[in-house]
């Protein structure tokens, strides 16, 4: 079976198509600037070079219509008939508390993304736009929604909830969801296969990129993560500040006038290792600095290491234990320093690190010592495979 894996963004939208006899990427692919001037689409078929369009295309429709005469090109596709694709899976960021897993989508689904505009407003009418211009554009082929909240469903009322007024729960839904469940529920699968299928499991999954969050993993299930109603809770990230003291907020509105949306677009878009570098977002670039010196750099990396070591802390009680420390996403993937740093805060958990296993990139490695009483794993994540698992494994029922 062939499965397409969509993930739309308000102007953009990424794809890729695995034939899942083999779990190969047959070809992937992006769209940019739809709706806007500039509409390009850029296609990969495995193993050969990449084809640029560059023509109009003002909406999602448009886009996908593209992607299919792509697919299905005599010379760049890697399909016949867009009929040999068995499913659609799409990334869907918010689920609310309605899914605790991938569905088949259908009007009531729908209706309950809808229902979940508010809680990502930039997100999910994308997602909804490209579920609806496939189901055009491919009348009869099941379309799967697979949610970045559903892997953290699992997580107890205790974990899950703020000490805010009550009320606040139950008529606007404000309690914590988390997000990156795809890339934690694919290194969770990863890991426990590492692990030897071990019982009474006990994970701290930590998705470290541009965006990161980590996930405590009982058993296979999220018991706690870090991300909360919104991405912006948790840990220190590229442009996010993470955990502050909420009272922070009303001061420096006050003080500096600013308004609801600005003081939210400074603690999502102006915070973070941006702003304590004062160089940049990206994690290599403030490495680069502090190596050179910049004390700022050097600052706004040790706030990152410390938060994470601290939650794996705070994981290590919630679990009652660790089996297994996972790294992924761009940083956990690729920084052996990051990751080091992060370690030699765990040592007085038992975990020792072997430097030289450590050294590598982008590859699944356990670099514990044999002696470590915790496994430390680099995983690389693999979102697009676990959204066409998910997809497969619902249109088999
Ligand atoms: P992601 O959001 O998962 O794509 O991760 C993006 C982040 O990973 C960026 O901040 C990159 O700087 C960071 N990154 C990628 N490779 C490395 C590396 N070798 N060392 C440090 N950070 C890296």
């Amino acid at each position: 079976m062939k499965i397409l894996v969509l993930n739309c963004g308000s102007s953009s939208l990424k794809y890729q198509v695995f034939d899942m006899d083999t779990n190969e990427v047959l070809a992937k692919g992006l769209v940019e600037r739809i709706g806007i001037e500039g509409s390009n689409l850029k296609h990969t078929p495995s193993g050969k070079d990449s084809v640029k369009f560059e023509q109009p295309m003002e909406n999602h429709d448009v886009a996908i219509k593209l992607v299919m005469d792509c697919l299905v090109n005599p010379e760049y596709g890697v399909i016949k008939s867009v009929d040999e694709i068995g499913g659609v899976g799409h990334r869907v960021v918010h689920g609310g508390k309605y899914f605790s897993d991938s569905v088949v989508v259908n009007e009531e689904v729908k209706k309950i993304i809808k229902a979940c505009f508010d809680l990502a407003p930039l997100h999910n009418p994308a997602n909804l736009m490209g579920i609806e211009a496939c189901e055009k554009i491919m009348p009869g082929t099941p379309q799967v929604a697979v949610f970045d909240t559903a892997f953290h469903q699992s997580m107890p009322d205790k974990a899950f909830m703020y000490a805010l007024p009550y009320e606040y729960y139950e008529k606007l839904e404000v309690r914590k969801y988390g997000f990156h469940g795809t890339s934690h529920k694919y290194v969770t699968q990863r890991a426990l296969a590492m692990l030897g299928n071990k019982e009474d499991s006990k994970i701290i999954t930590c998705h470290l990129g541009n965006g990161s969050s980590l996930a405590a993993v009982k058993n296979g299930k999220v018991i706690d993560t870090t991300m909360g109603l919104t991405p912006l809770e948790g840990l220190v990230m590229g442009t996010r500040c993470g955990d502050i003291d909420p009272a922070i907020i009303p001061y420096v509105m006050n003080k500096e006038n600013l308004t609801a949306q600005e003081i939210d677009t400074v603690m999502n878009k102006k915070s973070g290792i941006l702003a304590i570098s004062g160089i940049s977002s990206d994690f290599r670039d403030v490495e680069d600095a502090m190596n050179k010196g910049n004390d700022r750099a050097r600052l706004a990396l040790d706030m990152f290491r410390y938060k994470v070591a601290k939650y794996i802390g705070e994981y290590y009680i919630a679990l009652g234990g660790c089996d297994a420390i996972v790294f992924t996403a761009g940083i956990g993937e690729n920084s052996a320093a990051h990751r080091e740093a992060i370690c030699k805060y765990c040592e007085c958990l038992g975990l020792k690190i072997d430097a030289e296993k450590n050294s590598v990139r982008g590859k699944e490695i356990d670099f514990a010592t044999e002696d470590s009483k915790i496994r430390a794993f680099v995983i690389p994540t693999n979102e697009e495979l676990m959204i066409a698992k998910d997809t497969k494994d619902l249109l088999d029922k």
